[in-house]
């Protein structure tokens, strides 16, 4: 399953290594090279894991990591310290950071250490969402019912399903071939197009602008991300 991941570390060589190596996994990173430019991302669209070296121009990770929990942001966060700085993986897991790992680290100790995170964060989305409020939109997943400014919409089977895996992952990029294979289980006949056509359908009735969506947004050449 593809995650959105940024990695913050200022050293080039390094962050193109981890860059590639996850994007080989099937994630989605996005990288900075110091800590101002990677606290304005981290804060700007949600990212299922964050990759924070200690040592950064700007803005160091220990400071990124205070602001960002201070803010209220409960992305996971693994920590990148440097060799010998025993004191700082006490520092940051009390900053916050979720775990560390200590450089020079094997790639297959970091995508472990990557897929735990991901797994822990994956459990946490997935406890079901009962109602959830975006705009002017009122979803009630259990009646269920949708209401825009008050007043019910008439949704399908599938365009309910749809909504709800949206929102039970929202902040994610997720594929055409995930949403298929979730909200329809592969059924015979059924293509990826079809996922683009129902939510197609589905932006008709719940954005201001189908045009111009705001919350089933496109990420061109991924998918599609749900953002309230
Ligand atoms: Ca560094």
């Amino acid at each position: 399953m593809s995650s959105r991941i940024l990695l913050i570390e200022d050293e080039p060589g390094l962050a193109m290594t981890l860059g590639d190596l996850l994007a080989a996994e099937g994630h989605v990173v996005e990288t900075a090279y110091d800590g101002v430019i990677g606290l304005e991302l981290a804060m700007a669209s949600p990212f299922d894991l964050i990759l924070l070296d200690v040592m950064l121009p700007r803005k160091n990770g220990y400071e990124v990591c205070r602001e960002l929990r201070q803010a209220g942001s409960e992305t996971a966060i693994l920590m990148l310290t440097a060799k010998g700085q025993t004191v700082d993986k006490i520092v940051g897991l009390k900053l916050g950071a979720d775990d560390y790992l200590v450089k020079p680290f094997d790639p297959s100790e970091l995508l472990a250490r990557v897929e735990a995170l991901l797994r822990r964060v994956r459990k946490q989305n997935l406890s079901p969402v009962l109602r959830f409020r975006f705009g002017d939109v009122n979803a009630d997943f259990q009646i269920p019912e949708v209401r825009r400014k008050g007043e019910a919409l008439s949704l399908t089977g599938k365009e309910m399903a749809l909504l709800r895996h949206f929102v039970e992952h929202r902040g994610r990029v997720l594929s055409r071939e995930e949403i298929l294979s979730h909200v329809w289980e592969y059924q015979p006949h059924v293509t990826t197009r079809t996922v683009d056509v129902h939510i197609a359908w589905l932006r008709q009735k719940l954005e201001e602008n189908p045009q111009f969506p705001k919350y089933i947004v496109t990420v061109r050449g991924t998918g599609y991300r749900f953002s309230a």
